[in-house]
């Protein structure tokens, strides 16, 4: 990890800190902010750039900013929607958790070689503890995870870690199937993939995971959850979707959580294994809901 904190000994230069986050389209992002704010409450210096890349253009850069970033003249990239596979022939190494899950949001400098990270796994497993409560008096546990793509992939690495009773349904029953490939060994939890239509009705899971875009803006009046079937009552619902604050599934259900909690945690986890500091959590929380607040004002 890059563990080289900023040298302040006098007569040194100080460090001032490169980021950047890789991914197309890159419009409403928070990350700048959340990495913005940290550097600045910890008295760093350094920026944090959006590096949107036009997928005509994706092997070139790719490319430079992996060099950028092996040269030393980057300190730390993001990956976002759609290179979070792409990136992979690029880098030295994986993680054992990005190799799982086969998804890079997190590439960092180690000696002389590029190591990619999942982050996304540490922030859904932040969530999930701070759920814990709601749970702890159930000795099976069910989740319905909805969605299968990236995002879905961490949840469900996350989820059968922790012995959960995992089913991934999806539009196309075959992508959900696809989840099988990252059952973890020594799992104590099973899995299944279903078509995402009104037969999950019949399921009664402890928690819904939304892991698709359907209810983010542009479109806050979409669901995934299929038409005149009703959520579950007992169940808690966790919206990976943190733009808006409360998705029209939320407002659907009788218990829910939005995502933005996932998405401060893996950018505090980034942030720490980039710098070697402690990340300011609530601060960056706090930055990021402020923007997101004046996001839903200037649209209202
Ligand atoms: P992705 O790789 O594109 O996967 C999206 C999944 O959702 C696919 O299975 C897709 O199925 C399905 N889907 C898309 N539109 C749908 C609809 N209208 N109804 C039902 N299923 C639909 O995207 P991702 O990276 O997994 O991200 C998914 C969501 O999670 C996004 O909203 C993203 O912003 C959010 N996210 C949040 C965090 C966080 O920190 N809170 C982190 C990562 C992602 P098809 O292939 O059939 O379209």
């Amino acid at each position: 990890m890059n563990r080289a904190a900023g040298d302040a000994r006098p007569g040194k230069a100080e460090k001032v800190w490169r980021f950047g986050l890789i991914g197309w389209p890159l419009g409403h992002s928070l990350s700048p902010t959340l990495h913005q704010t940290a550097l600045q409450a910890l008295a760093l210096k350094g920026d944090y750039k959006l590096l949107p890349i036009p997928p005509e253009r994706v092997d070139q850069e790719l490319s430079t900013l992996t060099i950028c970033l092996r040269d030393g003249n980057l300190d730390g990239l993001n990956v976002t929607i759609p290179y979070k596979q792409a990136v992979i022939p690029y880098l030295g190494a994986l993680t054992e958790a990005a190799r799982a899950v086969g998804a890079v949001n997190t590439i960092y400098r180690e000696g002389g070689r590029l190591v990619g990270d999942n982050t996304d796994i540490g922030g859904f497993s932040g969530e999930l503890a701070k759920m814990e409560a709601f749970f702890n008096d159930k000795p099976v546990r069910k989740a319905l995870v909805l969605g299968a793509g990236g995002a879905a992939r961490a949840v469900v690495y996350v989820l059968l870690k922790a012995g959960w009773d995992v089913t991934v349904a999806a539009r196309r029953r075959e992508q959900a199937a696809g989840l099988a490939d990252i059952i973890p060994i020594h799992c104590t939890g099973s899995f299944s993939a279903a078509l995402l239509d009104e037969s999950i009705a019949a399921m009664s899971p402890d928690l819904i995971v939304n892991a698709t875009p359907a209810g983010m803006w542009p479109r806050p009046d979409a669901t995934p959850w299929p038409a005149g079937v009703s959520i579950p009552r007992d169940a808690l619902v966790y919206d990976l979707i943190y733009n808006p604050p409360e998705t029209c599934l939320m407002r659907a259900s009788a218990l829910a959580r939005g995502g933005l909690g996932m998405l401060v945690e893996q950018a505090a986890l980034s942030f720490e294994i980039w710098t070697g500091r402690a990340a300011p959590r609530s601060k960056m929380l706090l930055a990021a809901e402020q923007q997101l607040a004046g996001a839903m004002e200037s649209i209202q």
